[in-house]
């Protein structure tokens, strides 16, 4: 399963992240994928945002701490590998929290080795200054759960 959405600017990116809020669960794997600027962290704010998330807390991506954690409905982890080096990945500690909350990893490319059997692949691509395309990958028992966010307005 798969879907593709366009949106037009950074409200449509934050709003697609709210919305992929209503099929969340603690145990859940989000892995993303894209060049910098292409609106994954700005996903990672609606995702907060759905998961009430107090708002003064800010969303900001994990370069340097490469894991940050949001307070809300469920712990969110989140995770940005750009500056990771292999080494690092074994003292992340990825395991111990992959059951626990919502696990969303910036810059997925970086991982090798596959953490889970149901999770959801986000592709980000620039199409211009304020469009990008945002293509939904789901495995698992995430290739039925797509389905629901099949008819989310922003649906191409
Ligand atoms: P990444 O985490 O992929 O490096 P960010 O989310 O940090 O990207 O940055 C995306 C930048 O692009 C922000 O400055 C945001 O305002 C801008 N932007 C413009 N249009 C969009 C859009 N449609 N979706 C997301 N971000 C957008
Ligand atoms: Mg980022």
């Amino acid at each position: 399963m798969q879907i593709n959405f366009i949106t037009e600017n950074e409200e449509d990116t934050i709003k697609l992240g709210r919305s992929l809020t209503k099929l969340l669960k603690p145990g859940d794997l989000i892995l993303l994928y894209g060049d910098l600027g292409c609106g994954k962290t700005t996903f990672v704010k609606g995702v907060a945002e759905g998961l009430l998330v107090d708002p003064e807390v800010y969303v900001t991506s994990p370069t340097f701490s490469l894991i940050n954690v949001y307070e809300g409905k469920y712990t969110i982890y989140h995770v940005d590998l750009y500056r990771l080096e292999h080494i690092e990945l074994e003292e992340l500690g990825l395991h111990e929290f992959l059951n626990e909350g919502i696990v969303i990893i910036e810059w997925a490319d970086r991982l090798n080795e596959s953490l889970k059997e149901d999770f959801l692949e986000i592709y980000f691509k620039y199409l211009d200054l304020t469009k990008r395309k945002i293509t939904f990958i789901g495995y698992g028992e995430w290739q039925e759960l797509l389905r629901e966010l099949d008819k989310d307005e922003l649906s191409t």
